[in-house]
Order: structure tokens, then sequence, then C-alpha cells
């Protein structure tokens, strides 16, 4: 769907080093060479040599460094002229003289050899050199910068970058190699920039509340003086609050695509990295380049990975910490006039830290919740647009049986029908597509290999009608959209699809009574029939225990808790798990109401099974031989419009 380039920001690190790289060698190079040139060629001779050459009357000039004596020999006509001055000058043996003079021979004329040899602890060698008439010095010594900066400073750094990245990709490698090399404190690991998002508010549907809010950023972000004028400072940043799925992440675009702006996107988690430090830099990094392309958007994903609530944790995580400030003080940092607005999103906001929702930071909370029966209805249109739909789909009904699905499952919905399409070798898609998308969405595949006893088909379908007539009897309507004893992968061996009804946002005692006595009456309807228990139920009993217990504990529904607070939800917008905020006394207390509460309601279940027993039996057996039979079917069946011979 959203298969525009994801240009991944240009680091600068990969120019930079090469350049630095470069003029490194050069430098070097141009060291070595420039040496080579200076003076003339060097070689190096014993210290018995060099007094050789000393008392031969060779030497012209002789420098002492702290390691070596430097040798200038006299040019050859000098030579000449002293061997017939001195004639006290000691023989010197030839195979000695040859040779000196055959490492000459390679000399231009006009140069003179050097030599050298090792410092020898010598007392007599100044006497000597004065003796021989040799113009002696010692050495000043000159640094050659260019060689200290080298191999002092230049190579050491050079050799820790590289031993650093070095780790650092051994270490990315093992925890699934993000990174590229030399992508230390560099945000460009994660960082993806649109130029173009492609997405409007209307590939967006319902959720209008949340536009609404965002369209006032919108405008912000087209015309910015219009604000800095009248003097209204205008929000730096938003946070999109709801469950996964909901389009959180698809609004932020939609919001980049209406403004035309930049999209800067990064998750939360992108943050955390294994060193101390490179969170933050990565913060500093997202905001500079940001700044450099306003008017843009920067939207981080999954924020509560970095924003968490920094106090009450057992172990503080410095990272998280480090990088959690350097955002707060990114965000109080820039100025809001230059077009920058940064959009959040999570879905865990209790956990936020607080400072993270101070006014001139996330100050606006935009909640982004499911969608109710029209955004369902929206949101498949949206999609079905995507894909060749016959004209006799009805998309109404299908929002109608799926209460409770994000837009995101509502997306994968149109798309399994699709590929449910393609697979029955038709061109377009029908409703029979969508129906079975759902039950794949909610349930899983059909497991046609499964084989189940007689036996066992037969318990799950009592177990599927004791449900539907539970519901059909106490509501007198049609309780049920299908129902089905094939076994899907999702783990259920049948399942009852319940029929629409007008969307709810509220209930009754009654009706949650009602709904916990239907959830049991699967696990009745086997023991009235076969006087068995089975593990189908595990599920029905978990849910209904579930209401039972939120009931007591936070609805105020009990006589004997009254309207006492006893549980509080944690995390509303994931799994909703409660957390009990009372003694244990008061704990067990509530866990002997909520059993009472099931043993009534089961009990209820069964007579109600017992008194419809005939209905049982047939409309059981009618499951029994069809395997899948729609609502309608049912209630014909139930109201005695069309009949089925029992056999058991
Ligand atoms: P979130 O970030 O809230 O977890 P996303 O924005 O990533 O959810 O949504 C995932 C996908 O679900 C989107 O790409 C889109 O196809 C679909 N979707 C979710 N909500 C909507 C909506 N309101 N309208 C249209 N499509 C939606
Ligand atoms: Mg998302
Ligand atoms: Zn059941």
């Amino acid at each position: 769907m959203n298969d525009n380039k994801k240009d991944k920001l240009p680091s600068k690190w990969p120019s930079g080093m090469t350049i630095a790289l470069v003029a490194v060698a050069v430098v070097f190079f141009l060291n070595l060479f420039m040496t080579s040139m200076t003076g003339n060629s060097i070689e190096r001779v014993t210290y018995d040599e060099f007094v050789a050459l000393l008392a031969d009357g060779r030497v012209e000039e002789v420098e002492v460094q702290s390691d070596r004596i430097m040798i200038t020999l006299l040019p050859e006509e000098v030579l000449e002229y002293k061997y017939q001055a001195a004639e006290d000058v000691p023989p010197v043996p030839v195979s000695f003289f040859d040779l000196m003079t055959q490492r000459l021979q390679g000399q231009q004329e006009d140069e003179q050899a050097v030599l050298y040899t090792g410092r020898m602890p010598d007392p007599q060698l100044r006497e000597m050199l004065d003796y021989y008439g040799v113009i002696y010095s010692a050495a000043i010594v000159t640094t050659n910068w260019l060689q200290v900066i080298f191999f002092q400073i230049i190579l050491p750094i050079l050799f820790l970058v590289i031993m650093f990245t070095f780790l650092r990709r051994m270490v990315g490698g093992m925890m699934g190699g993000r990174g590229g090399f030399m992508s230390i404190g560099q945000s460009n690991a994660k960082v993806y920039m649109e130029k173009k998002t492609g997405v409007t508010f209307e590939d967006v549907a319902g959720q209008e509340e949340a536009k609404e809010s965002l369209t006032e950023i919108v405008d912000f972000l087209h015309n910015p003086d219009k604000y800095v004028e009248i003097g209204a400072v205008q929000p730096k940043g938003a946070l999109l609050v709801g469950p996964p799925g909901t389009g959180k992440t698809l609004l932020a675009k939609a919001v980049a695509g209406e403004a035309n702006v930049v999209f800067f996107s990064l998750s939360g988690s992108d943050f955390v990295e294994m060193f101390v430090g490179v969170g933050a830099s990565r913060v500093r990094d997202l905001f500079k380049q940001a700044s450099q392309q306003s008017p843009c958007i920067i939207f981080i994903d999954e924020i509560d990975a970095i924003g968490k609530s920094r106090d009450n944790q057992m172990n503080s995580n410095d990272e998280r910490e480090q990088t959690l400030n350097q955002l707060l003080a990114e965000m109080d940092g820039f100025d809001s006039s230059k077009g920058v607005v940064i959009l959040g999103a999570t879905n865990r906001p209790e956990t936020l830290d607080k400072a993270l929702l101070r006014p001139g930071r996330f100050d606006r909370r935009i909640n982004v919740e499911l969608p109710d029966l029209k955004g369902r209805v929206d949101i498949l249109h949206v999609h079905a647009k995507k894909v060749k739909m016959s004209d006799s789909v009805d998309l109404k009904r299908i929002a109608a049986i799926t209460p409770g699905a994000a837009g995101a499952d509502l997306a994968n919905m149109i798309n399994e029908a699709a590929l449910n399409a393609v697979r029955m070798k038709r061109k377009e898609v029908q409703q029979e597509d969508l129906m079975e998308a759902v039950e794949v969405v909610i349930a899983g595949k059909e497991k046609k290999d499964r084989i189940m006893s007689e036996k066992e088909k037969r318990i799950v379908a009592y177990h599927e009608i004791g449900h539907a007539l539970a519901r059909v009897v106490q509501k007198d309507d049609k309780p049920v959209e299908k129902i089905t004893i094939i076994p899907r992968t999702k783990g259920t061996l049948g399942y009852v699809l319940a029929a629409p009804e007008e969307e709810k946002f509220m209930h009754s005692k009654e009706e949650m009574l009602m709904e916990i006595i239907a959830s049991l009456a699967g696990r009745a309807a086997e023991e009235v029939q076969f006087n068995t228990q089975t593990t189908g139920a595990a599920n029905d009993i978990e849910k209904a225990t579930r209401m039972a217990r939120s009931m007591v504990s936070m609805y105020g529904m009990s006589e004997k808790f009254g309207m006492m607070g006893l549980e509080s939800i944690q995390n509303r917008y994931l799994d909703g798990r409660a957390v009990l905020q009372v003694s244990d006394q008061t704990g067990s207390a509530l866990d002997d109401e909520v059993k009472k509460i099931l043993h009534e309601c089961y009990q209820k279940a069964i007579n109600l099974l017992k008194e419809n027993e005939h209905k049982l039996r047939e409309l059981a057996e009618y499951l029994f031989t069809k395997e899948t039979i729609t609502g309608d079917e049912f209630m014909k069946l139930y109201k005695g419009e069309s009949s089925w011979s029992v056999t058991v």
C-alpha cells in the first residue's frame, strides 16, 4: 500500500571518512617522497670502518646525533689533494678502500656521500676529530611535524575508529545486524525520510475526531506566519494514542501528505542502543536534519520505548534516560515557528514519562480508537477500492459481524478475500470470499485434514448449539450469523459467529448475565446430553469468568461489594489486564462472589437447555450432519418452520 520510495538519509560518514583517508594517504606519501629526495643516499658503516675513514682523511664533516653519527665524505678531488699533503697518514687496507670506492661509484659527481654509523660511547672521539681536522657538530633536532601528526595523532585515532566500528559491526551482527559501516551516533540506521508520503486524510477512514485535531497542524505547516503574526504558539507535538492497528502511523503520514512536507519517521526502539549515548546523539542528529528540512514532520513511532516513566523502575536504564533527556531538551530547544511538528504514537500512554506530556512537548493527545460500525464500513470501502469487488458485495454486513476489529484487521480481511477469490479462480471478490476471510482472521483457516471421531464431532455440535440456543431463548432474536463445527487453525473445534446487533457502548447487568449464561451454555449442553465435560469449554469458561469478575470488581454490579472499585485496568489499549487493588482478604471474598455468579449462571444455562432439550437435539443433529449452518436455517428449525428428524 505504501509503496513510495523510502529514501534512507544520505549519511555524512562515508564521504567524510573517504576525504580524511585520502588526505592522510597523500600526506604520508608526500612525506616519504620528500625524505627520499633530500640529502644523498645514505649507507651504514660499522664504527671501525668509520674510524678507518677518519684515519684515511676522507671525512669532511661529522654530525653527532642522539643515536648515530652522520659522516660526510670529502669530494674526490679534495681527497686526492689531502693525500698528497698528509704523508703521515696510516695506510689503509686495500680491500676496504676498494669496497668504499665501489660504494661511492653510484654517486653523482657533485654530491657528497653520506654515511652513518651507530654512536659508540667513545671518549676519544672529539680528540680524534680534532686531530684529523674534521668539522664536527651535534645535531639540532628538528621535528618533522607531518610525521608527528601522522604517527601520533591521526594513526591512533584511525586505529581506534576502525577498531570501534569493527566491534560495533560484530555486535550489530549478533543482534540482527542493523546499522551500516560506521554508523555510530548517526541516525542513518533507521530514519526514514519521505519527501512525499502519498497518503492523505482520504486514505484514513473513520477517525473523524483525530483528523479534525490534526487538520489544525496541517494548516500550521501550510502557513505558520498566520499563527506567528497573531502571537499564537502552536503545539510542538501531538501524541496519537490508541490500540494497535487503528491507523496511528497512517494518520501521521497523512498529516505529512496533506501538508505536503517532508516526513521523518523513526521507531522509538531504534533509539535504544547498546552503547550509552548513541540514542541521545541520534535524537540530536534527527532534530538537526529536521530543522534543515523544515517545514517537516518528525514522527516517532512506539514512543513508549524511550518515553517510559523514569521513576518507579527497578533497574534504571541509563541509555534510555539519556535518550529521553535529549529528546526533552531538543523539544524545548527548537523554535516551533520554524514549522517542525513532532508526532508520536503509542499504545501504552500510561507508561509515558509525565515530562513528555507537559505543555511545550507532546501537549496534544489525539485518541485513535477502534472503529465503530460506520467507521468499519468506511475502512472496508477504502480498502475495497484497491481490489475488484463484485457489485453484490455487502460491506455493511461484513462490518456488522466484526465488532472489535481494528483498521489493520479489516484491511487484512479484504486482502484475504482477494486471495481467496484467486484461489477459487474468480475474477471478482464475492461476498462469500469476504465471509471466509472474516472467519480466517477471527478463527484461522479450516483444518480440512483433521479427522474428528463421530463422537467428538457430535459433542462439538451440541456444544455450539448450546451457545446459540441460550442466546435465542433469552433474547428471542436471530442470535447467530453462522454456526460451524469445522475445526480451524486458531484452535477452535467449532464456533458460533455472533449475529450483528447495533453497537453498544454500555451494557446492563442483565445483558452481562445473559452473555455469561450463553458462554457457559456450551459446557451445559455437553452435560445435559452426554453427562460429560470436555476441554473444549476452556475459552468459554475464561470469558465467562472475566465478565463475572469485572461485574463485581469494576462495574459495581454485586450486592456484596456495591460500588467499590476493586480492580483497575492497567494498559487499556493492549491486553487490558486488570490489577487488583485490595487486601488479600477482600480479594478472596471477591473470588467467592465471582464463583457465586458463575455457579448461578451455569445452573440457569442447564435449566434453560433442559427445558428445550428437544430443540437442542434437533438442532445439534442437524448441525452434526451439515457441519455448517446459517443463522436463518437455525431460526427456521427453532421456530418449527422446518424440521429435522432426530436419529439419536
Ligand atoms: P497503528 O500504527 O495504529 O498500529 P497503522 O497505521 O500501522 O496502525 O495501520 C496499519 C494498516 O491498517 C494501515 O496501513 C492501513 O492499511 C490499515 N488501517 C488502519 N486504520 C485504518 C483506517 N482508519 N483507515 C484505513 N486503513 C486503516
Ligand atoms: Mg504503528
Ligand atoms: Zn464454546
